[in-house]
């Protein structure tokens, strides 16, 4: 796909080129407007661009400047609280005076006193002059520093473990999060942000108020009944059930709507820029109780099909091989076949195939994102890194190509995460079969990472071209959840900031 639009692209210059040295007027005027006056101008500024991109392909901080200028539509996947950066979360404990175990970082929420030794209680005016210990927690709630040797937990686990490290210093202060990562975009000229912001909350108790007593445990009982059965038709089926008995419940509904208003009033409570959109997407953890994970799936399948709402598609996240993870994963993706049938204009996107060789058995690598592809009719997909392993990698890729299905790729994080980088990574394969990609960060905080750094790795590693680059940016909004008259108008927008920037690098340059 890209090398094809390279072609065309070049195409389009080279009958421009050829058509200016004719001499028959007549042949210019029928010639379309596009190809005439100050668009010639244009498409120049374009190719020198590129000319200049490809000069610096191997100058790492070359291309950081260029690409921290260069417009870069959306950030379609990102994590609120793992993309707020460690300083953040120490003001804000500082702040809010949590105690925090100085021995593993953890911190604890307000109002909690622990009766660990190694326990001390961060204070306001430690933001400035405790130095030491907030360079010890940045390292721990991050991936700055760090080594397995001396800190004896292997890197993916210390990456899922900082969540829950710095995890009470993020609940209350949701719009100073959300205001960090609206600065970092229009600082690093990105327009658009789709977040994962707050899952919705689900208890035992409020269901069984609004279902009756021991519906919760007596439910999910039946779901673990029927994942221990194996028996996909029996799994589907349960899944119909509740969902079916859900539909018909005004207070149960009424959840899904309200997290909606809740995830609009969290977005209208941070800062207002009209130079950044920002939309939200509803998850559930894949290791939560399976009827959490389909009662949380079920609000936000609501929520987004609340058009009114920000919440614009549904997820699912945490680390693809834990037990649970695994054991559940096809019951997981029956939840979201039910539920898109019941909302088939409601958008998700999957996180599949976050894995790879040596962090699971072999076999457990087949079939990820097959089954998020086919049976939970995935509209995007989250990492897709084991495609190689899957058994019809070959006629998935051509589907997902054919069914404009694109993957989200986050190169810092499957380094840091799955140890995948390089020529390991599949972005060669994806581009090969023409599936449509977009760059993203996942968790730019305890990466220490950003946008403009996704697009130098890709060049520095892939050499991908400037119209491939520039394809990747537009698919950011393309491939978005939001409605076509704001992807359209953000589209536009972009094109414009395209033709700025490459005014400016054809001129300095
Ligand atoms: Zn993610």
């Amino acid at each position: 796909m890209h090398t094809h639009r390279h072609t065309l692209f070049l195409l389009a210059v080279g009958i421009l080129a050829a058509c200016i040295s004719c001499s028959s007027t007549a042949q210019l005027s029928n010639l379309p407007a596009s190809n005439t006056g100050a668009d010639s101008a244009k498409y120049d500024w374009a190719a020198q661009t590129g000319k200049y991109l490809e000069s610096i392909q191997s100058k790492e901080i070359f291309l950081r400047q260029f690409f921290a200028e260069m417009p870069k539509g959306g950030d379609l996947h990102n994590h609120l609280t793992g993309s707020v950066y460690a300083e953040t979360y120490y003001d804000i404990a500082c702040m809010d005076s949590l105690y925090v175990d100085t021995l593993s970082g953890r911190l604890y929420s307000k109002g909690t006193t622990p009766s660990t030794p190694d326990a001390i209680r961060l204070l306001p005016d430690y933001i400035n002059s405790r130095h030491m210990l907030k360079v010890k927690l940045i390292d721990q709630w991050s991936i700055r520093n760090f080594h397995s040797y001396n800190r004896n937990i292997p890197q993916d686990e210390h990456f899922f473990n900082a969540f829950g490290l710095f995890g009470a210093a993020a609940g209350n202060h949701m719009a100073t999060l959300i205001n960090e990562l609206k600065k970092r975009a229009v600082h690093e000229n990105v327009q658009y942000l789709e977040i994962m912001g707050t899952s919705p909350s689900v208890s035992e108790v409020e269901m069984d108020k609004i279902f009756g007593e021991s519906y919760y445990q007596s439910i999910n009982k039946k779901l673990l009944d029927a994942i221990q059965s194996a028996d996909t038709d029996r799994i589907r089926s349960v899944i119909d059930s509740i969902v079916r008995a859900w539909e018909q419940d005004s207070t149960w509904k009424n959840k899904g709507l309200a997290y909606g208003k809740l995830i609009d009033s969290l977005d209208a409570s941070s800062i207002a820029d009209t130079n950044i959109v920002t939309r939200y997407l509803a998850y559930a953890s894949r290791k939560s109780e399976p009827l959490t994970v389909l009662a949380q799936l079920h609000i936000g399948f609501v929520a987004s099909n609340d058009t009114t709402s920000k919440v614009v598609g549904v997820n699912i996240v945490s680390s693809e091989n834990s037990e649970i993870s695994m054991s559940h994963y096809t019951t997981h993706m029956l939840m979201f076949a039910v539920l898109k049938e019941k909302y088939p204009q409601v958008k998700t996107s999957l996180h599949a195939g976050e894995l790879t060789l040596g962090l699971v058995k072999p076999e457990d690598l087949d079939g990820h994102i097959t089954q998020a592809v086919y049976i939970a009719k995935a509209d995007r997909i989250g990492h897709g890194v084991g495609i190689a392993f899957e058994k019809s990698s070959t006629s998935l890729l051509k589907y997902m190509k054919e069914n404009s299905i694109p993957v989200e790729i986050n190169l810092t994080s499957n380094e840091f995460i799955l140890g995948v980088k390089d020529n390991e990574h599949p972005l060669p394969l994806y581009v090969k079969a023409g599936v449509p990609l977009v760059i993203s960060t996942d968790d730019a905080g305890i990466l220490r990472t950003n946008l403009a750094e996704q697009y130098v790795l890709l060049v520095r590693r892939y050499g991908l071209s400037y119209p491939q680059i520039k394809q990747l940016a537009r698919n950011s909004i393309g491939y978005s959840f939001l409605n076509e008259n704001e992807k359209q108008r953000l589209m536009e927008k972009l094109e414009r900031e395209f033709e700025i920037f490459e005014k400016k690098i054809a001129n300095d340059y």
